[in-house]
């Protein structure tokens, strides 16, 4: 049986996905993240042809852009670009015959890099650009020696394209709102194999990708290293270094399962395959939704599933944010609250009730959090960026408070509705991307209006456009939470306490009930009851090393160090390096940081350096 799967998900691979309607949403957006000019001259596709030298630390070649002329009086293309080298700019009228032309680079910006200005005729159908990626500041890349791989034999590449950092490996207009078809073709060393976000192949060295699905540019990426396959369902399968492929296959085997779940609720998935691709642990994200292939974090593999509820979040990206993309990051929550709320309920099928309300739970505690820490300002789902580097808009705040909105009309308006509404709405915007306006114009004309009363309930100008929580916002409860809590007060007050049967969600919540302030006699004896520092379960350990931070807890010092100069994701680091003293975050931060993903880096390097001016 496993073998017939195999040989069934080798053919499947080699087919494309199936070609859509080419629907893009002619009113573009307006992006102050891009310099791009798509009114009038735009980006349609997008055909490279790379090589990787890992030498060098560099992608260089060359990329064809096919235009579209939306504006007969336009003179240039406008593209984004960061840190690349442009050596030659062509224009054709007939994808043959090139000529070159000028080109001219504007200034750069920090956040935004700098325009690229080239001079295209009335008749110009394609661009030519050969150019090459900076070998010290590709803010996209990340190069790793072998040392910092699992097999410790071969370099790696990763690229990590959102927010705006595509155009730090590709010169195009680098706006969610301007969506493309694209093609590659990508060399790499011998015995080294490149992944990319389409359909990939089994050859080595010789694959030429082809998405032919129109997507925002940030979902362009690629991956080469000493990577194998595993196949896990007739869909579904893992890309890993040979040392991790079965324990990831083992660890993500339900991810059919996910699919026939979000398929039944909010109709077909649209792309062809699902892959993971599992990545060294400096990777900055849990995952990554790239198309056709998710790229993950490795600290998800905890060895019994309960981390899974990440490949039901990127999965869902399927639907909200690949399919129906934000097309401004200011609009970012329509990508990721719908995924939440849509991550939830997979969850829920899979697993059951009981596992969707801790997490539930645990994401409205991540919530509050983020509420005390964040600005008004940045507290409003459909949030201000001008002049400001999107990352920042990237808080829990559009993943969590966007689910609850949804939340909300899910109770107001029965789960029945909702559902019927969120298929309608994926289908209806496929492939486009659109604006919060949109989004919200749709839900009132095919939603609210078929229940005014029920509509009158909701505030969704104060969940949308106001900071804080609504006082109509659910509150996510869990009744084995409870049971924790009680739990928690028995071993306050020094009672044994039973935990044999707890599941990752239960433990973490005993340690976030924990008073924030412990004695050293308490944390002594968390850490040999539990064994806590020993945890292999990567949320559980960076849940326990910050309160060890917090409490001055010495025992936990090398875990604490060796944990941050292995693990690049931000989720855990940031928290960590917060909450040293900064003599100590700078003492590690100097070990661990040339092992980081640069956004990573860019988080980390700001909040220091903010530390130390306030000093
Ligand atoms: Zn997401």
């Amino acid at each position: 049986m496993f073998r017939i799967a195999t040989l069934f998900s080798l053919i499947i691979l080699m087919n494309s996905c199936t070609r859509p309607k080419a629907a893009h949403n002619e009113a573009v957006a307006h992006d102050v993240h891009s310099y791009g000019n798509p009114a009038e001259a735009r980006v349609t596709h997008v055909s490279l042809d790379l090589r990787v030298v890992f030498e060098q630390r560099t992608i260089e070649g060359s990329v064809v852009l096919s235009v579209e002329h939306l504006s007969p009086k336009t003179k240039q293309l406008i593209l984004d670009s960061r840190s690349l080298q442009i050596d030659e700019t062509e224009i054709s009228n007939d994808g043959k015959t090139y000529a070159e032309t000028h080109f001219e680079a504007g200034p750069a910006d920090r956040i935004l890099g700098a325009p690229l200005k080239v001079d295209i005729k009335p008749d110009t159908q394609f661009v030519r650009i050969r150019y090459s990626t900076s070998p010290s500041s590709a803010a996209a890349l990340q190069w790793l020696d072998p040392e910092q791989t699992a097999g410790k034999e071969h370099p790696f590449l990763y690229t990590q394209g959102e927010a705006i950092l595509t155009r730090s490996w590709i010169p195009l207009q680098d706006s969610p709102a301007v969506r493309v078809t694209w093609d590659a073709r990508v060399k790499t060393p011998a015995g080294l194999k490149a992944v990319m976000s389409a359909p990939n192949c089994m050859d080595t060295n010789d694959c030429h990708f082809v998405m032919d699905h129109p997507v925002p540019s940030y979902l362009i990426a690629l991956a080469v290293g000493d990577l194998k396959f595993q196949a896990t369902g007739p869909r579904t399968g893992v890309w890993a270094e040979p040392s991790v492929v079965a324990k990831a296959a083992n660890e993500f085997s339900d991810t059919e399962k996910m699919i026939e779940a979000a398929e039944k609720l909010y109709g077909p998935y649209r792309w062809g395959r699902y892959d993971l691709l599992i990545l060294p642990p400096s990777f900055p994200f849990g995952g990554m939704e790239n198309p056709c292939l998710t790229f993950a974090t490795p600290t998800v593999l905890a060895g019994d599933k309960s981390l899974v509820s990440l490949v039901a979040h990127e999965l869902a990206h399927s639907w909200s944010g690949n399919l129906v993309t934000n097309a401004t990051w200011s609009d970012f929550w329509l990508n990721e609250g719908f995924t939440v709320y849509i991550e939830r309920r997979i969850v829920e099928e899979l697993y059951g009730r009981n596992r969707e309300e801790m997490e539930a739970v645990l994401g409205y505690q991540d919530l509050q959090d983020e509420l005390k820490a964040n600005p008004v300002r940045d507290q409003i789902l459909n949030i201000n960026l001008d002049g400001r580097d999107p990352d920042e808009g990237m808080t829990q705040i559009p993943y969590e408070k966007g689910a609850l909105f949804l939340t909300e009309v899910e109770e107001k308006f029965g789960r029945a509705k909702l559902d019927a509404y969120l298929k309608g709405y994926f289908d209806h915007f496929a492939f486009q991307s659109i604006t919060t306006k949109q989004s919200l114009d749709y839900m009132r004309t095919h939603l609210f209006a078929q229940d005014p009363a029920a509509a009158a309930k909701i505030p969704v100008n104060e969940w949308v456009y106001q900071p804080g929580l609504p006082a109509t916002a659910p509150k996510p409860a869990s009744q084995a939470f409870a049971a924790v809590d009680r739990e928690i007060d028995a071993w306050l007050t020094g009672k044994p306490i039973e935990t044999a049967n707890w599941s990752t969600q239960e433990w973490l919540h005993f340690l976030r009930g924990l008073p924030e302030h412990l004695s050293a006699a308490q944390m002594k004896r968390l850490d040999s009851q539990f064994q806590l520092t020993q945890a292999t379960n990567n949320e559980i350990l960076a849940q326990w090393l910050l309160m060890a931070v917090r409490n001055h807890y010495a025992p936990a010092n090398l875990r604490l160090e060796e944990f941050l100069t292995t693990v690049g994701r931000r989720k855990y680091v940031k928290p960590l390096y917060a909450a040293m003293d900064p003599k100590q975050a700078r003492a590690i931060y100097e070990k661990a940081r040339p092992m980081y993903h640069p956004v990573t880096q860019s988080t980390i390097d700001q909040m220091l350096a903010g530390r130390k001016e306030s000093k």
